[in-house]
């Protein structure tokens, strides 16, 4: 029997719910946080717990179009679902939400969610490179910690910052480790399994458990015994939307089809993974905008980085064809994708954009898409 099996993530989200009951009491604070963008090292800096409020399911989107557009994204009105439904334990607890104006419909979103809760909406420059955007994103963060210092009245010193930086990069690492491990034939994670550690890894209380946790998962992993003929299954590199248990059915049907999804380079995967704040910076606030500028999200115009990672992923994963799915609605994803099939075409690897939403209706139709696109792999 496995210690620190993947099992065990699945556990921390609960586990998590049952200690912020209990330290809420006490006069913990926690910040909601919407998009990889938001720099959580100042949340943990100030003391609090940030955690990914996201939404994955289904089930509050009836609620949300009551308010919102129904051809809207499918993340934004499960988020906005569970916030008006009062349906997520997180977004209860949370003494503030963060969100920033990556796509138009989660920026809009965020301005009818202010209705519910404190939100402070970081305003982000949609260009990496450009001088302006960093001077912007800079004065974005220092207007983010002058924020959560006069919501949660507590002072985030610089010293803590640092701490909050070198345990992030800590994670991401691990994460990262684990992740590389699926480069392996046969892969010693399955689709589903790899989703369920890095996506319940963002509900965690301590991010110094975590690390250890997934210390320990590694060593598990590699000496895990994995039935040889996996390596006869046809290898698909998943790119895209975020996914998260709730909306991972493409992931589900891949496996039942015979195949694996052995890398995500999307905002739940890969995407930031290699992105570390620089700790020789002397102004940590300078290192943190550094960083999440250089996030591959297609709110970016361009984002090259996005289609110089997937080459990369689909060289270091063995990936034998790539499945971008997008959200319903999602005009970045899906007008990108156009640019995602060149870098998978010029690889020469099958390629398939599923457009997708959280119900379960299309599956049918999408397993018969996903098992032409298998049939096209050269074994
Ligand atoms: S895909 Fe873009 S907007 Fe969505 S969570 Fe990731 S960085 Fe944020
Ligand atoms: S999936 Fe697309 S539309 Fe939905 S929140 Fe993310 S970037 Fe916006």
């Amino acid at each position: 029997m496995e210690n620190n099996t993947v099992d065990q993530f699945m556990d921390i989200r609960a586990a998590t719910v049952a200690k912020m009951l209990e330290e809420k009491e006490k006069g913990m604070k926690v910040v909601g946080i919407y998009c990889t963008f938001c720099p959580q090292e100042l949340v943990l800096a100030a003391g609090a717990i940030p955690v990914g409020l996201c939404g994955t399911r289904e089930e509050p989107i009836p609620a949300a179009e009551e308010v919102l557009p129904r051809n809207l994204c499918p993340l934004i009105k499960s988020s906005y679902g569970f916030a008006a439904t009062d349906t997520c334990p997180f977004f209860n607890f949370s003494n503030l939400i963060v969100g920033e104006t990556t796509c138009d419909g989660k920026k809009k979103m965020f301005e009818i969610m202010q209705e519910l809760k404190p939100v402070h909406v970081m305003q982000l420059p949609h260009r990496h490179k450009a001088g302006a955007s960093l001077d912007l994103w800079v004065d974005e963060i220092r207007s983010l910690r002058t924020k959560i210092e006069a919501e949660l009245q507590v002072e985030i010193k610089d010293e803590d910052i640092w701490k909050a930086i070198n345990l992030v990069n800590q994670e991401k690492k691990a994460l990262k480790e684990i992740s590389d491990l699926n480069r392996n034939s046969p892969p010693p994670m399955s689709g589903l399994e790899l989703l369920t550690v890095v996506w319940s890894g963002g509900f965690s209380f301590d991010k110094k458990e975590l690390v250890e946790m997934l210390a320990e998962l590694k060593k598990t992993l590699e000496s895990r015994e994995v039935d040889p003929q996996f390596a006869k299954k046809p290898r698909i590199l998943l790119t895209g939307c975020p996914v998260g248990l709730g909306s991972e059915k493409v992931v589900r049907l891949v496996d039942e089809l015979g195949a694996t999804v052995v890398a995500m380079e999307n905002c739940t995967g890969y995407k930031t993974l290699e992105l570390m704040a620089d700790t020789t910076k002397n102004d940590p606030i300078v290192a943190l905008a550094e960083k999440y500028l250089n996030i591959p999200c297609s709110c970016m115009s361009p984002n090259p980085y996005r289609m110089d990672l997937l080459g990369r992923m689909i060289d270091d994963f063995n990936a034998e064809a790539v499945i971008d799915l997008t959200w319903q609605a999602c005009h970045t994803y899906n007008i990108e994708s156009h640019e995602v099939e060149k870098v998978v075409k010029d690889k020469g690897l099958p390629f398939l954009h599923l457009e997708s939403d959280y119900s379960s209706s299309d599956e049918e139709s999408l397993k018969v898409r996903i098992e032409a696109m298998l049939e096209m792999i050269e074994k």
